[in-house]
């Protein structure tokens, strides 16, 4: 079992992990200068044409996406298709498949099968946290046949411990949830909650072997990103993408 950290490079206004990178993949997470890429206040065709520029400057076609609701539901997507599937996970063993999940502090959480070919992102805010998103898409990857252990996983940018508290009615869920581990109490009503180290320990606990976290908050990270606890006044906000994907 070994936990990384600190280990992501901004690369091309990319955030890339290497970990990951080691195993024939591509994976990261954008930055504003890729411009919102879903899901805000940005028009919906802007955000589709910088999500297209975004896959064919990689080298795919598209990215494949799930409509993603705070939940733990996972969805096998051997394409980019249309509507997108509501989940908030998506897996594939195929090349050629980008994966995005949109994000602007929630957790991206980048995985891959070096084994199989198998590659999975999951999106976990202190609802998916809660909900335990990220087993739910290991558990996935190992009902297709992966081993739990061979799997790589990525905590990618999002809000940190340094910056994210949630109010009593949204900690006493996730003590409810088992998960009272990963909550401080900081003032009265307003409770850090490390989405960081809760993601780590629900991989660990399925036998995720090998764990990288990148530690950037998209909040006081230092870093160009969005982050929907630090939006403007008039609460414009953009979103980045997790993604992970092999070229064909
Ligand atoms: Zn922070």
């Amino acid at each position: 079992m070994s936990v990384i950290t600190s280990t992501w490079v901004e690369r091309d206004g990319l955030l890339r992990s290497p970990l990951l990178e080691r195993h024939r993949v591509l994976a990261g997470f954008t930055t504003r200068a890729q411009g919102s890429m879903a899901g805000s206040v940005f028009p919906v065709d802007e955000q589709a044409r910088n999500r297209e520029k975004f896959a064919h400057g990689l080298g795919f076609e598209a990215v494949a996406r799930v409509r993603q609701v705070h939940g733990n539901g996972v969805v096998r997507l051997d394409s980019a298709i249309e509507p997108w599937p509501e989940g908030d996970a998506l897996w594939t063993d195929r090349a050629g498949v980008l994966l995005g999940i949109a994000a602007a502090d929630c957790v991206p959480i980048l995985v891959v099968d070096p084994v199989s070919g198998r590659i999975g992102a999951a999106h976990a805010g202190w609802q998916g946290t809660r909900l335990r998103v990220a087993q739910a898409l290991v558990r996935a990857l190992v009902g297709a046949g992966s081993r739990a252990s061979s799997i790589v996983a990525s905590i990618g940018p999002s809000i940190g411990p340094c910056c994210y508290t949630i109010d009593g009615a949204r900690a006493d869920l996730v003590r409810a949830s088992g998960q009272s581990a990963y909550l401080r109490e900081v003032s009265t009503g307003a409770t850090a909650f490390d989405l960081w180290s809760a993601n780590v320990a629900q991989l660990r606990d399925l036998g995720v072997e090998s764990i990288e976290v990148s530690r950037i908050c998209t909040l006081s990270g230092g870093h160009d990103l969005w982050s929907y606890r630090g939006r403007d006044a008039d609460g414009r906000y953009g979103t980045q993408l997790g993604f992970i994907g092999r070229q064909g």
